[in-house]
């Protein structure tokens, strides 16, 4: 499924003098068939009062679904929280999606985009938002078209009459996925995060409590409240519980998008979801969560991969973007890349953060590492940088330096080339 495949210069011209942003849509369920499957049904019965403010916060918190954009807070206590603040309330949906190797939001809004809105319209309903902002990532055009052909559907039904919805384009920058900087950036200011407390369930924009969800937890809603929450906790491995949507790249033979259970292991994964390592590749390590999730080593291929039980090794699965790697690839090589981005990435707004990711790209550039400087380094960005940006940008370098001595201690017999496709991001 490749939507820009086909796209010309004059495909993409012709589709704007008629008034559409990108010229190859992907075939997605529409509004008609989207009804005919009983969609808008549950957000009906909310609006109709068929269904109480605490019947969907139950089932959000019997699901015990957490957020999928990355931070894993369990989502019926956030919409709860939000709703206890005085009003007016607001909503925002993060879909800037820029975490490397993640393009399961991307997957959802051009397959079934309709799941997605009504879950939007129930969080909105819930806290009783008066507005409700969708940032969508402007890398993501088909997506932004499907949402401006269907978004007037569902205001004319009248599935939207209590809020009122804007879609924002996102302003291409990594940073602005940071929820409050994205906060900034819809309030059409610069992209940098703000300094918590106050979350933005107490302030948020333009300064008023608001929920923000990403677009993958959001999509769960309808099914949680259709099948109970007690349905979605029943799937989960190795005592984790619900279902999580896997963006995996790299060594294997079938990369891409995989509905499965939380908690599954990398090497379930692998085995049971695509196809195996590819050909001629076998498995050195992976990126649990994209670069901030650092790289762990195959031995730690039995983890189960979910919030909570990655961080006692130094990592954490954030929006799921599972990067696997193999013995051609160099992890001193990886973490130079991953480091390279967040050098190009940090707003520049804290020192930590803005000279120590140059630092660190200088030092791991360096024929021999300095193992205590880096350590130190470290330790100030972690303690002192102002977001999750700067927080977790040594992570990848601390595991290398803990997992992976051989690809930095000798350079003697090094695997050459760089590990393709392994950070790539998406645009
Ligand atoms: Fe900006 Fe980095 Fe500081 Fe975050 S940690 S506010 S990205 S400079």
């Amino acid at each position: 499924h490749a939507p820009h495949e086909n796209a010309t210069v004059e495909s993409v011209l012709d589709a704007v003098a008629h008034g559409h942003v990108h010229p190859d849509i992907p075939d997605y369920l529409g509004f008609d068939d989207y009804i005919r499957g009983g969609g808008y049904k549950m957000l009906a019965e909310c609006l109709n009062g068929a269904r109480d403010v605490d019947a969907v916060l139950k089932g959000l918190e019997d699901s015990s679904i957490r957020g999928l954009g990355g931070a894993g807070f369990p989502t019926g206590l956030k919409w709860r929280y939000v709703r206890a603040e005085p009003g007016p309330r607001m909503m925002a949906i993060n879909g800037d999606e820029g975490e490397p190797g993640t393009f399961k939001d991307r997957f959802h809004l051009e397959r079934d985009p309709h799941r997605f809105l009504e879950g939007m319209l129930i969080g909105a309903w819930t806290v009783e938002a008066t507005d409700v902002y969708i940032y969508l990532r402007d890398e993501y055009p088909q997506c932004r078209e499907i949402l401006l052909r269907e978004i007037p559907k569902v205001e004319a039904a009248g599935f939207a009459r209590h809020t009122r919805i804007h879609l924002r384009r996102g302003a291409g920058a990594y940073i602005c996925g940071e929820e409050s900087a994205m906060l900034e950036s819809i309030e059409g200011k610069r992209g940098l995060p703000r300094h918590k407390p106050p979350f933005p369930s107490v302030v948020g924009l333009f300064g008023r409590p608001t929920l923000i969800n990403n677009i993958e937890t959001v999509f769960w809603v309808r099914e949680i409240l259709e099948k109970g929450g007690a349905w979605f906790a029943s799937h989960g491995l190795n005592g984790r519980k619900g279902l999580r949507t896997f963006s995996v790249s790299g060594r294997v033979k079938e990369p891409g998008v995989k509905l499965a259970p939380a908690g599954i292991t990398l090497q379930e994964l692998i085995d049971q979801y695509c196809g195996g390592m590819a050909d001629g590749h076998t498995l050195k390590g992976y990126l649990p969560g994209g670069p901030s999730g650092g790289i762990l080593p195959a031995s730690m291929a039995n983890i189960p991969l979910d919030f909570g039980t990655l961080e006692a090794h130094g990592s954490f699965i954030g929006s799921a973007a599972v990067v696997v790697l193999s013995d051609k690839d160099n992890m001193r090589d990886v973490a130079l890349n991953l480091l390279k981005f967040f050098e190009d990435e940090s707003c520049g707004q804290c020192t930590p953060c803005r000279v120590g990711t140059e630092k660190a790209v200088r030092l791991i550039g360096e024929p021999e590492w300095d193992e205590e400087l880096l350590t130190a380094l470290a330790t100030v960005m972690g303690d002192a940088s102002i977001c999750g940006l700067g927080q977790a940008a040594m992570n990848p370098i601390k595991l290398v330096m803990k997992h992976f001595r051989d690809d930095f201690v000798s350079r003697q017999g090094r695997v050459q080339g760089p590990a393709q496709g392994a950070t790539g991001s998406q645009g």
